[in-house]
């Protein structure tokens, strides 16, 4: 079966054979000592292990418990499903606003049948089925009648800030900003963040008036494309705006400076392709894991389907946003081999609900108090349900978390810690990681049995020979 997708990737294949080529380990090298020291965690290192790739170690002595390292997003996204659930800022991913408009929001959603159409496991099945805001009540048996229902008034005051709930004085959240560019999508906890996202790849992605995309319309179709089908390519999206803004300031650096030794633009562009050029990558149709309930037999038809998803998607965003001068980044094989890199990588998203928190609280106060509280809060914690404890949840780019090898005996983990409450990625000492040894976390469930392990770990692309799995595959033979 031939792929309807067109190549008309009439671009050099150099260039983007060039964008593709592994950097020089030197540069690697010199790329994560900037960012180590960027970060301010000084007691690691990022080294080439010969036969698999680069590996993080420790520089210093790490105690049980001890931070190894926080990590900043590179690119990121809160997913298109989870928006209903937690209002976040745009790009360091903390909740905004206050603990009623998060309340009022989320039953507000919910209500319209929107939120908590992902039962549970929202990590593995929000791609296929929940991005899709059209889902109806009977599906996602989210509609009013099966809950508690609060009257509309109530909901939309609290949601305005006319209501306030008992002892959320304790858990302040900062105002939310509008985007600058006037979407009324995206919003941020600071004026930095906002200015800082801007600059990072929202005024590329904008749709408001102030975008500086080519078509605003051309832009809302893709998004749209992307929230009915798989809210990945919004990352891909982004990494692709990223760069090209990289490049544009890069270039404006490069005239400033009138540099005597004239840089071209295919320099520039690796220079500004740097960050997203460290992630592992493969093309997302050929490293894609094949669902469960696609026969094997299929296989074929199901990549080239994948491809012509991707196909499309991209279409869709050159329209909006091509740039003639980094064109080499809209051809299909620099789309597909991006996807596959967030495919590959490790790269949850997490941050806990200060919705679950105020509620703890309210539930450990003093049984007096408590009463007191409860009868006002009871109503929306009924409302809620189950879902009153969602957090905000997406997928992100974090460049030295995705250095972090694999391990069944890890020594390490991603943990956030109570004062960890924005996007960042944190990794914490699991027990005593001595100076040179090297630092390992668990992609998977590591409690698992050992051929379970390997065929979870098949998805990341390679088979896993710590000493755990030698010690099981031995007693196996
Ligand atoms: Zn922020
Ligand atoms: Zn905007
Ligand atoms: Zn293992």
């Amino acid at each position: 079966m031939a792929s309807l997708c067109k190549s008309s990737d009439n671009l050099s294949v150099a260039e983007v054979a060039a964008l593709l080529a592994p950097l020089p380990s030197l540069q690697v090298q010199e790329y994560f000592k900037e960012l180590i020291t960027s970060r301010g965690c000084s007691g690691i290192e990022v080294k080439h292990n010969g036969s698999i790739g680069k590996g993080v170690y420790a520089n210093a002595e790490f105690q049980e418990d001890e931070l190894i390292l926080k990590d900043q997003i590179l690119v990121g996204i809160q997913h298109s499903s989870n928006k209903v659930d937690c209002l976040v800022c745009g790009f360091c991913f903390r909740f905004i606003g206050s603990i009623e408009k998060q309340i009022g929001r989320k039953v507000y959603f919910k209500n319209m049948g929107l939120s908590g159409c992902c039962d549970g496991d929202s990590s593995e099945s929000e791609e296929d089925e929940c991005v899709k805001y059209n889902v109806n009540e009977e599906q996602c048996g989210a509609s009013s009648s099966n809950h508690n229902s609060l009257p509309q008034e109530v909901v939309s005051s609290l949601m305005n800030g006319e209501i306030s709930l008992p002892h959320t004085d304790k858990f302040p959240l900062p105002s939310p900003l509008s985007c600058p560019g006037g979407c009324q999508e995206a919003f941020y906890c600071s004026e930095s963040c906002a200015k800082a996202d801007w600059e990072s790849s929202h005024s590329l992605l904008c749709t408001g008036e102030r975008s500086e995309s080519i078509s605003r319309e051309a832009l809302g179709e893709f998004v749209k494309h992307a929230n009915e089908t798989n809210d990945i390519f919004l990352l891909a999206a982004k990494a692709i705006a990223f760069t090209i803004l990289r490049y544009r300031k890069l270039k404006a650096e490069h005239v400033n400076k009138q540099a005597k030794q004239s840089m071209s633009k295919q320099s520039l562009l690796l220079e500004a392709w740097k960050p997203v050029s460290i992630g592992y990558k493969r093309r997302w149709w050929d490293c894609i894991a094949l669902p469960d309930d696609v026969d094997p037999s299929d296989e074929g038809a199901f990549r080239m389907q994948i491809k012509d998803l991707a196909c499309t998607s991209l279409e869709l965003l050159k329209t909006a946003i091509f740039d003639k001068e980094c064109e080499a980044l809209f051809s299909l094989e620099i789309y597909g081999n991006i996807i596959g890199m967030f495919e590959l990588n490790n790269l949850d998203l997490v941050v806990a609900s200060p919705v679950e928190d105020y509620f703890l609280y309210i539930d450990d106060l003093p049984d007096a108090e408590k009463e007191e509280a409860e009868e006002i809060t009871r109503p929306f914690l009924d409302a809620l349900g189950d879902e009153y404890s969602d957090c905000c949840q997406g997928t992100a780019f974090f460049p030295l978390q995705s250095c972090l090898n694999h391990s069944c005996c890890p020594n390490a983990k991603a943990f956030k810690r109570e004062e960890d409450r924005d996007g960042q990625a944190v990794i914490i000492a699991l027990r005593r990681i001595s100076k040179n040894e090297e630092v390992t976390i668990s992609y998977i469930d590591e409690e698992l049995p050992y051929k379970e392990r390997q065929a979870l770990l098949a998805d990341y692309g390679f088979s896993c020979s710590c000493p755990k799995c030698l010690q099981d595959s031995s007693v196996l033979v």
